[in-house]
């Protein structure tokens, strides 16, 4: 079973939610993980069940990294705001770091999501 984390900066999460809404039932087959404020909007909107970590701020982004460093997570869905600048934006550097180390599909915005999710891969090996 594929793990997928799930993380949106908060002018992001609404964009987030829909996105999951849209492929709920997708989504309900993969091991979903998400750092905690993200985790909770999109459990409380959409029903799925979500693994949480801390929040983003408080080291979550780096939680989501360890997992993706020990081979826990396969992918990323991470929508993050252009516009606004991160108290955590090291712990965010480091996530995409070691997203792109340990070379699993990311996704940083709604189109590429949707490029993901619709994969065949998704569902493959
Ligand atoms: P949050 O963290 O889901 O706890 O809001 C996301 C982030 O800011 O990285």
């Amino acid at each position: 079973m594929k793990a997928v984390a799930l993380i949106a900066h908060d002018s992001c999460k609404d964009a987030l939610v829909e996105w999951c809404l849209g492929h709920r039932e997708q989504l309900s087959r993969y091991k979903l993980w998400a750092t905690g404020t993200t985790g909770s909007v999109v459990a409380k909107k959409s029903g799925l069940t979500i693994n949480k970590v801390l929040s983003g701020p408080l080291g979550g982004d780096l939680q989501i990294g360890s997992k993706i460093v020990s081979g826990e997570i396969d992918i990323l869905i991470f929508f993050w705001d252009p516009l606004a600048s991160q108290p955590h934006d090291p712990d965010i550097k480091a996530l995409l770091r070691v997203a792109a180390l340990k070379n699993i599909p990311v996704a940083t915005n709604r189109a590429t999501a949707d490029f993901l999710i619709a994969s065949p891969l998704m569902d493959g090996k």
